[in-house]
């Protein structure tokens, strides 16, 4: 098999070296005898496989004490719901700031429980920034303030933590999690769907502070109660076993990196040099405010839109795939994760070069 780099916004790329793990110990893990995906949840091996995910995602991302960590179902999508329907907590209102299409999508699915302030949008601006904090009209007696660090669509990531007060603070960080250090004890809750920074499809990691847990909205399901599920060790029903192993394999092969503060060395360098090489090309173009650039899904148009297919079609050729933007703008984009190797960046970077020199 020739190994492609993939440059897909999710399912995204995961690091060889878990692959290769998960594939030795397919079969028979640890001499259980037992594929991982055929044990019992409750049985001493998934347990161990359990906490051992846990701990090490709490060791990464130093989350404290007071906030359990969930191992859900449901997409970032499910949580669009849940966290209205958990943290209401007899208010009427939430605060939400529009940087793009999650943003859009977690205000349309909260707007079916309260009602919402859109504190700031930069939709006006087509969502290339993030609107000025002095700016935000935030309600000081709204139930919480969620919004997207990272869009992944835009590429439009937020260069500072929102200051809401007193009010809860709920990012949907799907995208940017594990990328970078992070004061978890700024946020109520923090959500992300595995499948770009933390494994494959199909898990759901919801970071949530105690004192949020325990009171949803009249006629919640129980799948979508915070409580139960934390009560339940994430074992309720079946958790997503498989994914969950895998994560634990990732949190283990980004502890080897060096953890997040080395993580963000490495993206903010992969990063900076695809950026210097769009912004010195006049082929190429992203239109992002610079202080508000994503380090992990990088947009760019190419000067004449008519050349996309083939630059997508010699991509390929090269290697590179995945690289054909969001239908909704369009162009390219290289969503360059954490698991996404330095070299592919290059890689991606030379054939730019080259594409450009000959048809620019
Ligand atoms: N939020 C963001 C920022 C995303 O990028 C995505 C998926 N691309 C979602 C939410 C939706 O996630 P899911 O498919 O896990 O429901």
């Amino acid at each position: 098999m020739t190994k492609k780099y993939n440059f897909s916004a999710g399912p995204a790329v995961l690091p060889e070296a878990v692959l290769q793990q998960a594939k030795e110990e397919l079969l028979d893990w640890q001499g259980s005898g037992m594929s991982v995906m055929e044990m019992s949840h409750r049985g001493k091996e998934f347990m161990s496989i359990a906490a051992a995910a846990e701990q090490d995602l709490r060791e990464l991302l130093a989350i404290p004490d007071n906030y359990k960590v969930l191992f859900l179902q449901g997409g970032a999508s499910a949580q669009f719901a849940m966290a209205p329907m958990n943290l209401l907590r007899g208010k009427t209102s939430a605060d939400y700031i529009n940087t793009g299409s999650w943003s859009k999508k977690a205000i349309a699915e909260a707007s079916r429980f309260c009602e919402v302030n859109v504190a700031a949008t930069s939709e006006a601006v087509k969502f290339t920034t993030v609107p000025a904090e002095s700016e935000w009209q935030l309600n000081a007696d709204a139930a919480y303030l969620h919004y997207t660090p990272n869009e992944t669509i835009g590429g439009v990531e937020f260069p500072l933590i929102p200051d809401a007060g007193d009010v809860p603070l709920v990012a949907d960080m799907s995208s940017t999690i594990l990328s970078r250090p992070l004061d978890v004890s700024r946020y109520g809750v923090i959500y992300a769907g595995a499948q770009k920074n933390i494994g494959p499809a199909g898990l759901t990691i919801v970071i949530v502070r105690d004192d949020l847990i325990g009171e949803t909205l009249h006629g919640t399901p129980a799948m979508f109660d915070y409580k139960i599920h934390a009560d339940a060790g994430s074992m309720y029903n079946t958790p997503p076993t498989y994914g969950w192993y895998l994560a634990g394999l990732v949190f283990k092969w980004l502890k080897q990196q060096g953890g997040l503060h080395s993580m963000a060395e490495i993206n903010s360098r992969k990063a900076g040099k695809l950026y210097a090489a769009i912004d010195d090309s006049d082929f190429y173009a992203n239109p992002v405010d610079h202080a508000c650039r994503s380090w992990m899904n990088v947009p760019f148009t190419l000067a004449d839109p008519a050349l996309d297919k083939t630059f997508l079609e010699e991509a390929e050729e090269n290697g590179l795939i995945t690289l054909k933007g969001h239908r909704s703008v369009g162009g390219m984009r290289a969503s360059i994760y954490n698991a996404m190797p330095e070299a592919a960046v290059d890689a991606l970077i030379g054939f730019m070069a080259e594409f450009e020199r000959k048809y620019g």
